[in-house]
């Protein structure tokens, strides 16, 4: 008989392409488990969740999602709400494990929380083992140790993209053992959290749904069914509808869906229906993905100050009033005012439309950028650490970027990607 093992799932809700999943399941008996942080529901001095209501409810669903297909292999979920580094020892006790899995998380309160976990498990003679598993690009196959990864993308890129083979997929597990002996808890509702409900609206780009079985439902649409992934590159910059991009962030925001998986699929359909610009722009931006994240792992705590990874002084306001107007889409621009209607009322804004409002609030506005990407941190259903704060600090100038900073003309912009004002109407 083999001994226990927890794991514990965070940001890698999914069977397919699992590789803590795996390993534990190849060594242990394993009980998997999911804790909500309550820190991630608590109103910040700006006056929000950390997580709002989109991104949760989207959880949620990934949760009903991860549960039911591993109830389907003979397994459960057990579900807690409070702080890991607390709870999982505690279950680790109840359960007997021997040995906590978890996916390596890569940002500051994160890693904290990691730290705080292995030391409480020491205690008890248990092991915590952390797997590498959010990019594209595995880290022990990049060409550089952390601290040596280029700060400019297109060094990043030139250099990981000729020398690194990306890695095979894992397959999901087929049987589990039981989960026995332990309340297995249930999934809190939005208001149980203390989060309001959210509203459908009809003018969303699409009607997100969470789960492994829905991503790779928009994967199977996006790629073989209306056959869009031809033209991604030319119809990436839209603003209205489910068609112009992938809408696959949500998903690999809580790692329904692996990069690795994407990837493969894009293989397959270059062999078997089109190999383009298009197709290879899909895995570009996922490297663009892959980069933010060796960013933050290389830059840590700094990549959330006002500073960002730069020497630069900032000389953004702090000014709540003009915040709260960009917030609520209420500011001088009707352009700006629809993409942060989208935002609020659907969770979900284009990459082009995030672009022209951060630059907005920096390079217009003067508030202080962190300040905008704590809104987008609270609103976005997609939000991923990685990606949004080094967006931010990139359009601020105190990211990578050789040029600085960058300051979109919003009056150009509208012209160039809404000429007849239908995105306008649509969010006013
Ligand atoms: C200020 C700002 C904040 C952002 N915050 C987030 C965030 O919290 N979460 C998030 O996933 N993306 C963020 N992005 C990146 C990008 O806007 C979204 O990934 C994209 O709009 C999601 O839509 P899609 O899946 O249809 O993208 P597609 O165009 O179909 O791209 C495919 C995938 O590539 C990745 N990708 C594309 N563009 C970028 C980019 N600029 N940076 C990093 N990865 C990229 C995403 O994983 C995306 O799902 C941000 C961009 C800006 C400018």
């Amino acid at each position: 008989m083999k001994s226990n093992a927890i794991v514990w799932f965070r940001n890698d809700l999914r069977l397919l392409d699992n590789e803590t999943l795996v390993e534990a399941a190849a060594n242990f008996d394993i009980i998997p488990v999911y804790i909500f942080d309550p820190r991630h529901y608590k109103t910040s001095n700006l006056g929000f969740t950390r997580t709002g209501s989109f991104k949760t409810k989207f959880i949620i669903e990934t949760l009903a999602q991860l549960k039911s297909d591993l109830q389907k292999i003979g397994s459960d979920l057990v579900i807690r709400i409070g702080k890991p580094e607390i709870l999982i020892p505690a279950i680790a006790k109840e359960v007997n494990a021997v040995k906590v899995y978890a996916s390596k998380e890569i940002t500051y309160d994160e890693i904290i929380i990691e730290a705080a976990l292995e030391a409480s498990l020491f205690k008890n003679g248990i092991a915590l083992k952390l797997i590498w598993q959010q990019t594209l690009f595995h880290q022990e196959d990049v060409p550089w140790p952390i601290k040596q990864v280029p700060d400019v993308f297109t060094q990043f890129r030139k250099e990981a993209e000729s020398t690194v083979k990306v890695r095979a997929l894992f397959q999901k597990p087929t049987k589990l053992p039981a989960v026995t002996n332990i309340e297995l808890g249930e999934l809190p509702t939005l208001s149980q959290l203390g989060l309001e409900e959210t509203v459908n609206d009809k003018r969303a780009v699409l009607d997100f749904e969470g789960g492994e079985r829905a991503a790779n439902k928009r994967l199977d649409n996006y790629f073989w069914k209306q056959d869009l992934l031809k033209n991604y590159k030319e119809t990436r910059n839209g603003l209205v509808g489910a068609d112009y991009s992938s809408k696959l962030s949500p998903w690999l925001a809580v790692g329904a869906i692996s990069p690795k998986t994407i990837y493969y699929e894009v293989k397959k359909y270059e062999k078997l229906r089109e190999n383009n610009d298009s197709t290879y722009w899909l895995i570009f931006e996922l490297l663009w993905r892959d980069f933010f994240k060796f960013m933050a792992k290389k830059h840590g705590q700094k990549i959330f100050l006002e500073n960002g990874i730069s020497s630069l002084e900032h000389t953004l306001k702090n000014d709540a009033a003009t915040f709260e107007l960009w917030q609520n889409g209420k500011t001088e621009d009707e352009f700006i005012n629809a993409n942060m209607n989208e935002l609020r009322m659907s969770g979900f804004m284009s990459n082009r439309g995030r672009q022209i409002v951060a630059s907005y609030l920096i390079h217009q506005l003067k508030v202080n950028w962190t300040w905008g990407a704590a809104w987008f941190e609270h609103s976005l259903i997609d939000y991923d650490p990685c990606s949004n704060w080094l967006n931010w600090a990139y359009i601020a100038g105190v990211g990578n970027d050789p040029r600085n900073g960058r300051e979109f003309n919003v009056e150009s912009q509208r012209v160039q990607h809404d000429p007849k004002g239908k995105y306008v109407a649509l969010w006013s």
